[in-house]
């Protein structure tokens, strides 16, 4: 590993936080949204990306708002986690992992063990009221439903304003999903910075780190004096930021990266 023991860095550290991006769950059949055939190869964000763009999109044109929600269905309807987002939980039961930063809003560290999770752009397992700001839980599988719902209210005609797509809260406001569209603030972002700024290791997973904030924190932990590792397939525009670079599959990588720290662990004890 470039002659820096990374498993014995993890193996002797509490303070390890992991920062995923679409490419952790490509391998459980989640495509990015901007490779060929993906959503935004499809739709244009400017048109959808921001969530009343979306509402007016579906609202104005249903035939292609119902390409749109069932394109959305097939990304997130039969996607498990995999061996990398199981490896990730590991380190947290294992003592090593403080935090998850993520920016992905498929819900899937979660679904794989992960207990402290740090979404900064939000998830689609989860909804907020826009009038009185309520959290409401829920599942993917709340939100595949709400999508079919949609559908089946678009193709009936009788959708002319957001009210008749969305549910109501209690308090009477309008029900959304809780994912930080374009141009919307990103969660939780002092809790990463403070996360970033003190752990030792940071593992930097399937992203392109070309989305900012998130891609300032490799650097910050870096400057702060952690070991910034890259598990990537391709080279990004984070591995100058990389001390290490784990070239190959998170699913692949990240299963052998906890055996090797299990092995340290043992040897130890
Ligand atoms: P990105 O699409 O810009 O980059 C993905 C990175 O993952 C690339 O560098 C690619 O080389 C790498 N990669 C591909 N397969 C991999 C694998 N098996 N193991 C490890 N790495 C792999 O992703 P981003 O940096 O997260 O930025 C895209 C934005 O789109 C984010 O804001 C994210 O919120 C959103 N998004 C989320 C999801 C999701 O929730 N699963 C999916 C698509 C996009
Ligand atoms: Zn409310």
């Amino acid at each position: 590993m470039n002659g820096i023991d990374v498993a014995g860095r993890i193996a002797s550290s509490d303070r390890v936080v992991a920062l995923t991006g679409a490419g952790i769950s490509a391998e459980s059949g989640i495509p990015t949204f901007r490779d060929p055939g993906g959503i935004w190869d499809r739709f244009d964000p400017a048109e959808v990306g921001t969530f009343p763009g979306m509402l007016r999109f579906l609202i104005s044109k249903p035939w292609e708002g119902i390409e749109f929600l069932r394109g959305l269905r097939s990304v997130f309807a039969s996607a498990c986690p995999n061996p990398g987002h199981e490896a990730i939980a590991e380190l947290e039961r294992l003592g090593h992992l403080r935090c998850v930063i993520t920016q992905n809003v498929d819900g899937l560290h979660q679904r794989a063990g992960s207990v402290r999770v740090l979404e900064m752009h939000g998830t689609f397992a989860r909804s907020r009221c826009m009038g009185c700001a309520a959290v409401l839980p829920a599942t993917i599988e709340d939100f595949l439903c709400e999508l079919d719902q949609m559908v089946v209210k678009l193709g009936s005609y009788m959708v002319s304003h957001p009210a008749h797509l969305l549910r109501r809260c209690p308090c009477g406001g309008l029900v959304r999903w809780d994912f930080v569209a374009f141009g919307e603030a990103v969660q939780c972002l002092d809790e990463a910075t403070v996360e970033a700024a003190s752990c030792d290791v940071m593992l930097v997973c399937g992203t392109s780190g070309v989305v900012y904030p998130a891609a300032a924190l490799p650097e910050l932990a870096r400057d702060r004096g952690a070991l910034v590792v890259e598990v990537n397939p391709d080279a990004t525009e984070l591995s100058g930021v990389a001390d290490v670079s784990l070239r190959g599959r998170a699913g692949d990588v990240l299963p052998e990266l906890v055996a090797a720290v299990r092995a340290r662990a043992a040897n130890v004890s």
